[in-house]
């Protein structure tokens, strides 16, 4: 309140109303492939000063948002935007961010935001669930993949400290190949160990005769890295004979699922997560293929109290904190949280799991059609066999310039989003499916383009 009794930021229900009435139009509407970036000075003069001593008002900014700041940005979840990790949220999960937004919830702890947390949990426990793991396993939400990793990776660090009896002359050592996701490179350095590199088979999954050699001759490693779904190709890496030669050794599995982790709920493929039930660790990311907006990541503990021993911040003002409680915050590298998993959870109510296993099955299969289409193309091919819903594959013949030039080109007329990556050095084109609306037979029609 001013000191005449008038509230300081006067009536702002136009200010509400107009992003609601956005937030509500983008939803329904269509996506529109033709936005993308451009360069900064371009975006300044199309939106002229935006913060200013008087405030240019909730209309003025919302009409700079609509038609300057979101035309600068790549539509992520577009059914023809194939790059990356694109983004695929259900209507319900996006209206429902908002929801979350309006409540602000404190989910740090389960004093401030019991029911939110309440909620996120039930969420896990599906994920949980699909993993084989006991019902006392347990995590929390964080911003995304890169730190889910981080925290499961320091509180398996934390774990072997105080199980070995302190760190080794040499420092602690984590074990990965190279196809290991480069957040895992990121979280060894934060955290000041070293990565020793495993050697993948011809295949490039990690497997458990390779780990095994690698760990008798280190002592010192404190974790692996499983991939469950590399981000380049889809790839699955040995999970059961990696859980066999961890358990042997009294090793941390980490299992990273951050994009293929969705598959647990698939049937068509759930057998080669075989192996995921003896994990220590786990992380998917709702943002990616299962359906919710930015940002997510589900962290998963088997043993939540090694967790909570590695994480738990201690102050004077959190002393009086029940800890005995659910507190997210005591599960990772953070402390105020929004309640970010309630996008997913309500998503995942609304329209139930079964309805959930239907859309990832479905974007596995419209990956298996093009890689039918692929295989079938006489100037295509697939240079690894797909295991989940990433294709890449080659045109025999061309040069790097050659891709780049049809890759721009399929996207400058907005038919596809289908960026180049790299295989074993080579250039090569790459899919990555995770929207069940996109449709096969369209993205085939842009690869025949190809010649
Ligand atoms: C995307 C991805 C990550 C990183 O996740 P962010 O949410 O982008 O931080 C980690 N691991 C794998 C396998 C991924 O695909």
């Amino acid at each position: 309140m001013t000191p005449d009794g008038s509230r300081i930021w006067g009536d702002e229900s136009g200010a509400v109303l107009a992003a609601v009435a956005w937030a509500a139009g983008r939803v329904i509407r269509p996506t529109d492939p033709k936005t993308g970036a451009r360069p900064s000075d371009d975006i300044a003069a199309d939106a002229g000063p935006t913060i200013t001593a008087e405030g240019m008002g909730a209309v003025a900014a919302m009409k700079v948002f609509d038609e300057v700041l979101v035309p600068a940005t790549r539509a992520q979840d577009d059914p023809m935007n194939l790059s990356y990790i694109p983004s695929a949220p259900t209507r319900a999960a996006v209206g429902f961010d908002l929801a979350t937004s309006a409540a602000n919830i404190f989910a740090g702890v389960w004093e401030a935001g019991a029911g939110a947390i309440f909620a996120e949990n039930e969420a896990l426990a599906w994920i949980v669930g699909l993993l084989g793991w006991p019902e006392e396993a347990g995590g929390c939400f964080v911003s995304g993949g890169t730190s889910g990793n981080l925290s499961a990776l320091m509180a398996a660090r934390e774990t072997a400290s105080t199980k070995r009896g302190g760190r080794p002359a040499g420092g602690w050592k984590l074990a990965c190949t190279a196809d290991a996701h480069s957040s895992i490179r990121s979280a060894a350095r934060v955290l000041d160990v070293e990565v020793v590199p495993v050697e993948g088979d011809e295949r490039d999954h990690l497997t458990g005769a390779a780990l095994a050699e690698v760990l008798d001759r280190e002592p010192d490693v404190f974790a692996v890295v499983a991939s469950a779904g590399t981000t380049n190709a889809g790839l699955i890496d040995d999970l059961d004979d990696i859980a066999d030669v961890c358990e042997a050794r009294g090793v941390w599995l980490h299992v990273d699922g951050a994009y293929g982790g969705a598959a647990l709920a698939a049937p068509s493929v759930r057998d080669r997560f075989n192996g995921i039930e003896r994990a220590d660790s786990f992380i998917v990311d709702p943002h990616k293929w299962l359906f919710a907006p930015y940002d997510s990541c589900a962290l998963l503990y088997r043993e939540p109290a090694l967790a909570r021993a590695a994480h738990t911040q201690l102050a004077g003002y959190l002393d009086q904190l029940d800890r005995q409680a659910w507190n997210p915050t005591d599960l990772a590298v953070h402390l105020s949280r929004r309640a970010r998993g309630l996008p997913f959870w309500y998503s995942l109510a609304t329209h139930g799991t079964d309805r959930y296993t239907r859309a990832i099955e479905q974007t596995l299969t419209t990956a298996r059609d093009v890689a039918a289409f692929i295989e079938s193309a006489p100037t295509l091919r697939l240079v690894c066999e797909p295991e989940l819903s990433i294709l890449v594959f080659e045109r025999p013949g061309w040069t790097d310039a050659d891709y780049a030039a049809w890759s721009r080109r399929v996207a400058d007329d907005c038919s596809l989003l289908c960026v180049p990556t790299k295989w074993r050095g080579r250039t090569v084109l790459r899919l990555a499916f995770i929207n069940p609306d996109t449709r096969a037979g369209a993205v085939n029609d842009v690869l025949a383009t190809i010649d």
